[in-house]
């Protein structure tokens, strides 16, 4: 949490600033939803009517939070995981708007984004407080039964009906790879709507929404974490009316036997994706795709990722990679935005065109 924090200070630290004494008066809530602390920022002359907004968004938050969750009891997806095979209503044109998006990440990246991974999750002991690493046995049955193709989805027009779905008995899926992009895109959405044109939404692990400007004028300022050394960035982002999403395997993992387990699963054998890469940073317009496809990337490592990259410009998305060995590999449409942070200045930086 603390280099998170750390990262979003050099974002924040400029309103402090002397000579920025005009500009409107930061406010900041802070919230926790989908497992993580979420820090919601926005500059508007109106600082108690921006403050109740931002409670406004965090109340939002909490109740996407309670549909989307994987082991809430009383969540949608709980319920679709429970229904032994039934349809469930989704709770409302968000959510199925949501499955809609996750599946079509799911496609486009050739499943290397799965939602149905989740009990290959469990199984790791991701989703609880005792980590285990599964038999080989284990594991081959797990990946058999990850297959987001399986998951159905029904529009159900008509009648007060608002959609639904359903997955094959076994079957369990999980929006944890996805959900806080999603939120950051609706947050923001409703920010811009406001009319507030200075606000930067973090809804932690690594994903954050850019609204405009800093109120100075100025691009947003984000720092890229190190994965060798979560405490520090070694690289800083530029961002104005733009999000970025990083997933690394520093973020959650766990040791045993001298070896790093990390939660994110290579669906095709349902164990901890082991492409090369220590993490991956995505840029772009949407909150979602980052999240999505730092993820997927992730999972696909280097070089098919910057293949991706290459045939999906549709997607509007730019990645910074970061190899287990340290290289760095950031795609040209980056660059200009994109600095090595101080004290890294030495590293070299491969640009991928
Ligand atoms: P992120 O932190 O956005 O990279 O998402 C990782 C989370 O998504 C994990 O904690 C799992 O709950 C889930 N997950 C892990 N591997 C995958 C995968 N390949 N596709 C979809 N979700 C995954
Ligand atoms: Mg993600």
């Amino acid at each position: 949490m603390k280099k998170r924090l750390l990262c979003a200070l050099l974002a924040l630290s400029l309103f402090t600033l002397p000579g920025c004494k005009r500009d409107p008066e930061p406010v900041e809530v802070t919230a926790f939803a989908m497992d993580t602390v979420m820090q919601l920022t926005a500059c508007s002359g109106d600082t108690g009517g921006t403050r109740a907004f931002l409670g406004e968004l965090t109340a939002r938050l909490t109740e996407l939070d309670s549909q989307l969750s994987a082991t809430r009891e009383d969540s949608f997806v709980y319920a679709v995981n429970h229904a032994g095979g039934e349809w469930v209503e989704v709770p409302d044109s968000t959510v199925l708007a949501l499955l809609h998006d996750a599946l079509s990440l799911c496609e486009v990246t050739g499943g290397a984004l799965d939602i149905t991974t989740y009990p290959a999750v469990k199984a790791w002991g991701f989703t609880g407080e005792e980590r285990r690493v599964p038999s080989p046995a284990e594991l081959e049955a797990l990946a058999e039964k990850i297959d987001y193709t399986a998951v159905a989805l029904s529009d159900w027009a008509g009648e007060g009906r608002r959609g639904g779905a359903a997955l094959p008995q076994g079957m369990e899926m999980d929006l944890g790879a996805v959900a806080k992009g999603f939120a950051g895109d609706l947050l923001a959405g409703e920010v811009r709507e406001v009319g507030i044109t200075s606000a930067l939404l973090d809804l932690g692990q690594s994903t954050i929404v850019a609204v405009g400007s800093k109120p100075q004028g100025t691009p947003w300022r984000i720092g890229v974490v190190d994965p060798a050394q979560p405490g520090s960035c070694f690289a800083v982002v530029e961002l104005e009316d733009c999000a970025m999403g990083t997933s690394g395997g520093y973020q959650r993992y766990f040791e045993q036997d001298g070896i790093t387990y990390w939660h994110i699963l290579d669906p095709d054998t349902a164990a901890p994706a082991r492409s090369g890469l220590a993490s991956v940073t995505v840029v772009s317009p949407s909150a979602l795709i980052c999240d999505g496809l730092s993820t997927a990337l992730f999972v696909m490592g280097l070089e098919e990722g910057a293949q991706f990259w290459r045939d999906h410009p549709e997607l509007e998305f730019e990645a910074v990679f970061v190899t287990e060995d340290g290289e760095i590999y950031c795609t040209a449409g980056l660059e200009r935005r994109f600095t090595l942070a101080e004290g890294f200045e030495d590293r070299e930086v491969t640009v991928l065109e």
